[in-house]
């Protein structure tokens, strides 16, 4: 169907959600170019458009939204275009931890495609008319330009701060997050336990707000007597569940609420938690080297996620060694060193970030060793004193490497030399 006839779209950003849209607008009959920075500048399109896709790498303060504002060129995402394509359902999922994590398990319990954010384009899924329902994952960065993204079941996992020099302020982000279920006029919006008020106050939503919860009774899912119950009823006992930690049962919960929204019956919803496993990089267990154990979180890029991880560790009992740091976001790291475990005896900081972790470490009584890199960072972490070297930086990876997957890699790397040198 050409339902893009005549209309003239400009992408901006040449990543493979740009060029995902670009082909589904083709598909469609429509005309699509894709631009992009050259050498960290803008680039300005030529020609005449109708609709401009900006990629979520784009923030809002980069000069192509002027330019498409000063030229009345709606602007819109490639998100929002595959919901507009997509001809089942959708179910949204986006918080500032946990969106991968909640994706995948859902996604098995309906036995549709896990897509978005999780490096999956949603145009991609479309076109390739992948098995519904799409479980879609949205990022912050996604819900900016949110327009036309109505899921019919959204999640909102957890919200803490994250992402903040790309959005501004808090309430920006709180804001985008929100957009998740702004266009929603019916269905449900599935809330997790760590969604502070505050991230909320721009909410407006058709949809019937659902809580989960690990401790009270909800409209939602929660626990009771060692099981996922919902809406009053018995899901299934809580240790079907394979993901380890508490956070995963928050996670747990959320696909559990979203899954009953959406019909599942329990034997789906038992088999998916069963046979669920921890995606890469989320507190994989790399091996013993050097007498110590090494976890790596490397896709921990906030404080919320690296707390999370330290609390998960120091289950154990044993004495932790943190490596922290990367790439700020602007994040508050008085909050990470002020609920920091005792069991963490001791906190590398490397990277861009060092400096400024160091003295928040300091202020709240915490030694901290700065570092150049991860490699000085393994280094200095095999010769700390701690029982377990755990690896979740609390920042993004860009100041050294491409992805955090790269620098969970190469962590393994090094951490696995240790005993040949
Ligand atoms: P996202 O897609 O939102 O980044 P992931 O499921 O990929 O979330 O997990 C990212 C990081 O956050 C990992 O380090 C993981 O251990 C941690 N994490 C996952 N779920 C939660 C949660 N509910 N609360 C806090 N941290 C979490």
């Amino acid at each position: 169907m050409k339902i893009f006839g005549g209309k003239r779209f400009l992408i901006y950003g040449d990543g493979a959600s740009g060029r995902a849209a670009r082909a589904a607008i083709r598909r469609r009959g429509g005309k699509a170019k894709i631009y992009s920075d050259l050498g960290g500048r803008f680039v300005e399109p030529s020609g005449e458009y109708d609709t401009a896709i900006i990629s979520p790498g784009v923030a809002p303060t980069h000069p192509v939204y002027e330019f498409c504002r000063t030229r009345g060129i709606r602007i819109t995402g490639e998100a929002a275009l595959g919901f507009s394509l997509a001809d089942c359902d959708i179910v949204g999922v986006t918080g500032t931890n946990g969106k991968t994590t909640t994706v995948r398990l859902l996604a098995s319990m309906l036995g549709g495609t896990a897509c978005g954010n999780i490096g999956y384009p949603i145009t991609s899924a479309v076109d390739k008319n992948a098995a519904g329902p799409l479980v879609c994952e949205l990022s912050s960065f996604q819900l900016y330009n949110a327009d036309g993204i109505a899921p019919k079941i959204a999640v909102i996992t957890n919200v803490d701060l994250d992402h903040i020099d790309w959005h501004g302020s808090a309430e920006e982000y709180y804001k985008c997050k929100c957009n998740i279920a702004s266009n929603m006029r019916d269905g449900y919006l599935i809330l997790g336990e760590n969604v502070p008020i505050k991230a909320l106050s721009t909410l407006s939503t058709g949809a019937t707000v659902l809580h989960c919860s690990k401790s009270k009774v909800t409209g939602g899912a929660y626990l009771r007597d060692g099981y996922f119950c919902f809406d009053g009823k018995r899901v299934c006992a809580v240790d079907y569940c394979r993901l380890a930690g508490e956070h995963n049962i928050d996670n747990a919960l959320c696909a559990v609420a979203a899954a009953k929204c959406m019909g599942a019956d329990n034997r789906k919803i038992l088999g998916a938690l069963c046979s669920a496993e921890p995606a890469p990089h989320r507190l994989s267990r790399v091996g013993v080297f050097g007498g110590k154990e090494w976890i790596d979180d490397s896709k921990s890029t906030n404080v919320s996620s690296c707390l999370a991880a330290v609390s998960m560790v120091a289950e154990s009992g044993r004495s932790i060694c943190l490596i922290v740091g990367g790439r700020d976001k602007k994040l508050d790291f008085d909050s990470l060193f002020g609920a920091l475990d005792s069991r963490v005896t001791t906190v590398i900081a490397m990277g861009e970030s060092a400096q400024i972790l160091r003295d928040s470490g300091v202020k709240l009584g915490r030694r901290v060793t700065v570092v150049d890199g991860l490699a000085a960072a393994v280094t200095a972490a095999a010769s700390s004193g701690a029982e377990v070297v755990l690896l979740s930086p609390a920042c993004a990876s860009f100041d050294e490497f491409k992805n955090y997957a790269e620098r969970g890699e190469v962590f393994k790397a090094l951490a696995g030399n240790i005993d040949k040198k």
